[in-house]
């Protein structure tokens, strides 16, 4: 074997001169809040022109180009081509507009650069005071356990994976040692159509395969139907599978429905099954008094998985698990080898390693952006600004309704509104290209940028209000452009 060579020459990332650093901190700070205050003032989003994209095909660099050239090309090459998640105007997908707090607060986190696996250090702390405020507002038992995660897929995975491990208990199966082939049986998982597909893939990376997974059908307003639920549960009984977890989401992404917790609730009590609760955009609306009462029936589930960086602005990335039984939670993750031990005393001494309940060992510090700005803003503030973004879908569908171009698709519980250009004399096929033709137009304008989706096999615009520097007149903006595009390319 080569040895390497023995080289103790003192290099270091630290700055040679802390004060051409400092300077150089300063002025990324004055532009990254120049950036944030000018925000409205920028197109909603602009493509990448080819020079720039070809710019990133250049090679690894041996040699320094030092700090300011890096930040030069930063500026020009990424900065300037975002995908736009902070405009007043982005309106696809559900995305966090994040804050200038939250960037401060990320600068606070990166100084520490504390790995948040477990450990004795003030930072996991924060983190288990972060779940437990989580944990109150959901009025979920103090006793139940929870860690953060990258996002709500991670948190689906999660509590899914607590899932299967009680199911396999209860089937005298230890699944961490035998794996799905422990079972005799298939084993049958609940929700509803409009379910994510975060919940699809977690069974697939569990081995539970997705034709485990019961799609639902849902009535006019989007939710779950109880009556089909039962049915099929039976139906799988009858032939010889194991039913094992109904999954009810709070806040699709299509529509923003809400599934009937309280009565799925009953149902998992009743057959014997795990509740989960995918709650990744509407679980966070629990912190309004006014939107809370839509979610009754959460607080009963066995595990709920939501996000941070979705309805609570919170920059990314971050979302939660929660699950009510600790002990199972711990079962489900925990594998403590010799180099992971607990000590009585010292840095490796105390009882919370997040790791142990987690399928990430090394871990960023999430909690922190929440921690301080549940402290600058205080809880109701987060409420009102949910609130404000379901008051101005309200506005938006109204809007819609007055104007006899468009229809609107579906019901608007939360902050999502979904809806459609219409020309009567047009087939459903040319209506679905046209409204497809206008989304791409808006957003290639810089205009605002509206997703797509189906909503009973038509194509439609979908708008989520989930930015709190959205105002009526940018709602204006969506809706005039949508008119004007559809007429002319109708003409
Ligand atoms: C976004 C979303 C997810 C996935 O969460 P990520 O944070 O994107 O991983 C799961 N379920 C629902 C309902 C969602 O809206």
């Amino acid at each position: 074997m080569p040895e390497v060579p023995f080289i103790t020459g003192g290099e270091s990332l630290d700055p040679s001169d802390w004060s051409q650093t400092r300077t150089l901190a300063h002025q990324m700070m004055d532009d990254m809040l120049d950036f944030l205050q000018s925000i409205r003032e920028r197109p909603a989003w602009a493509s990448i022109p080819d020079d720039v994209r070809e710019s990133f095909s250049s090679p690894m660099p041996a040699q320094p180009e030092g700090a300011q050239q890096a930040y030069e090309d930063f500026k020009q090459t990424v900065l300037a081509y975002p995908l736009g998640d902070f405009h007043p105007r982005f309106f696809s997908w559900v995305n966090s507009p994040g804050s200038a707090a939250g960037m401060l607060a990320a600068l606070l986190t990166n100084a520490m650069n504390t790995n948040s696996g477990g450990a004795n250090h003030a930072a996991n702390l924060v983190e288990q005071q972060v779940i437990n405020w989580c944990k109150a507002f959901l009025d979920f038992p103090e006793t139940a356990s929870g860690v953060l995660t990258s996002g709500g897929s991670i948190a689906n995975l999660m509590g899914l994976a607590a899932a299967r491990h009680w199911a396999a208990k209860r089937a005298g199966v230890n699944v961490r040692k035998e794996g799905m082939q422990g079972f005799s049986q298939r084993l049958r998982l609940y929700s509803s159509s409009e379910a994510h597909s975060s919940v699809q893939r977690a069974l697939e990376a569990l081995g539970i395969g997705s034709d485990s997974l019961c799609a639902i059908p849902v009535n006019d307003n989007f939710e779950l139907d109880l009556d089909a639920l039962l049915a099929a549960i039976q139906a799988d009984r009858d032939a010889g599978m194991l039913p094992f977890c109904v999954v009810g989401t709070s806040g699709t992404t299509n529509t923003g429905s809400i599934d009937p917790l309280d009565e799925i609730a009953d149902i998992c009590a009743r057959e014997q099954l795990w509740f989960h609760v995918d709650g990744a955009v509407g679980a966070v609306g629990a912190l309004s008094p006014e939107i809370k009462p839509l979610l009754k029936g959460i607080e009963r589930a066995d595990s709920i998985a939501f996000d941070m960086h979705k309805w609570l602005f919170m920059n990314y990335s971050i979302g939660c698990v929660l699950i009510r039984d600790p002990a199972l939670h711990r079962e489900t993750f925990s594998l403590t080898p010799a180099y992971l031990k607990h000590a009585p005393r010292g840095t490796a001494s105390g009882d919370l390693w997040f790791s142990e309940i987690s399928i990430e060992l090394t871990r960023e510090f999430r909690a922190l952006k929440v921690w301080m700005l549940l402290k600058e803003f205080g809880s109701e503030k987060f409420g009102r600004l949910m609130l404000q973004t379901a008051g101005l879908a309200r506005y938006f569908a109204d809007q819609i309704d007055q104007t006899p171009e468009l229809e609107r698709l579906a019901p608007v519980p939360l902050q999502i509104v979904v809806f459609r250009y219409i020309d009567p004399s047009l087939s459903e096929d040319a209506l679905n290209k046209v409204n497809s033709e206008i989304v791409m137009e808006i957003q290639e304008r810089g205009i605002a940028v509206s997703g797509t989706t189906v909503i009973h096999g038509k194509t439609a615009i979908r708008t989520s209000i989930n930015n709190y520097r959205t105002r009526r007149e940018d709602l204006d903006v969506l809706l005039q452009a949508v008119v004007s595009i559809g007429k002319s390319l109708c003409e």
